[in-house]
């Protein structure tokens, strides 16, 4: 029996399904039940009826998958640190502090980001629901936490006050205007399409902005054959599954953390049900209200 077969068997037995992030590498991507983005993938995990959900991301997203199913037993193969830099930077003491500093003001608080910050938040968001639960949210002053690019980016789309904390991805922040303008050199003047995780000076640039699910979407019914991706290279397995006579450019961008699930560590954490994720239940109670309170404001 090949791994592909053994994978499926074991899934069978189970009653296991695959989650994988479009950052995931191709191979992972392919054996997955579902590949999305972090906002489809909390749907998807809350919503099934599985017994084992098998998640193949960074650590928030999988302790996220948890804290939706405490009920579900959730397996997250990954080798070493797979952690999003987002989950370090901001601090449930840090928050409380901003918080004490604007006491009118209620926490919106990215999924890329620790259960323990989601404990002290009053409501999560993906980069794709952000600006609706800003909107959807009774309060006119936003605290919003971590990433300071996705903060900047739903400010210029609200009247509502945005308090940023100074957080960032060091995938997405790092690209430069200069590394854009060389592949506009190398390709021509063509669409650029970027994550609102982007600095604002590509951002400007950009045709589209949006999420890994808004760019795969804009990408497959555009009319136009060539695009700057400005994300994790990763989404380019799902771009050419879907327009296999487009091209895609892309400045180097590469999360690491992302790339350290390997199908042998999905069949052995499935086989003997390894890597599970395990969490006081306290925490998971607490970090619940937020994320429930995503997909209650974005109207999932
Ligand atoms: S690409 Fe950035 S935001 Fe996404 S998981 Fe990696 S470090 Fe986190």
């Amino acid at each position: 029996m090949n791994q592909l077969e053994k994978l499926k068997k074991l899934k069978k037995e189970k009653n296991a399904i695959i989650l994988a992030h479009y950052y995931q590498n191709a191979d992972v991507q392919d054996v997955a039940d579902y590949v999305g983005d972090s906002y489809y993938l909390s749907e998807v995990g809350r919503d099934s009826d599985a017994d084992i959900i098998v998640y193949c991301g960074v650590k928030f997203m999988a302790e996220s998958a948890k804290i939706l199913s405490p009920e579900k037993k959730v397996l997250f193969p990954a080798h070493g640190d797979a952690t999003c830099c987002m989950e370090h930077q901001a601090t449930p003491g840090l928050v409380l502090e901003m918080k004490k500093a604007h006491p009118n003001a209620k926490v919106i608080t990215y999924i890329n980001s620790s259960s323990e910050v989601k404990a002290v938040s009053d409501a999560c968001c993906t980069s794709s629901s952000a600006l609706k639960i800003v909107e959807n949210i009774d309060a006119d002053e936003i605290i919003f936490v971590p990433d300071q690019n996705l903060a900047s980016y739903v400010a210029e789309q609200t009247d509502k006050k945005i308090i940023p904390f100074d957080g960032q991805c060091n995938v997405h922040h790092k690209v430069t205007l200069e590394n854009i303008k060389k592949l506009i050199e190398e390709h021509g003047d063509i669409e650029i399409l970027a994550h609102p995780e982007c600095q604002k000076e590509i951002r400007d640039i950009s045709t589209y902005v949006g999420s890994t699910a808004g760019i795969l979407n804009y990408a497959k019914t555009s009319p136009n054959k060539e695009f700057i991706v400005v994300t994790e290279r990763g989404i380019q397995h799902q771009l050419k599954k879907d327009s296999p006579e487009k091209s895609f450019y892309f400045p180097y961008m590469i999360c690491s953390p992302m790339k350290r699930v390997f199908i042998e560590t999905i069949i052995d954490a499935l086989e003997n049900e390894k890597c599970e994720v395990i969490m006081d239940e306290e925490l998971i109670k607490k970090a619940k209200v937020s994320l429930l309170n995503m997909h209650k404001y974005a109207g999932g």
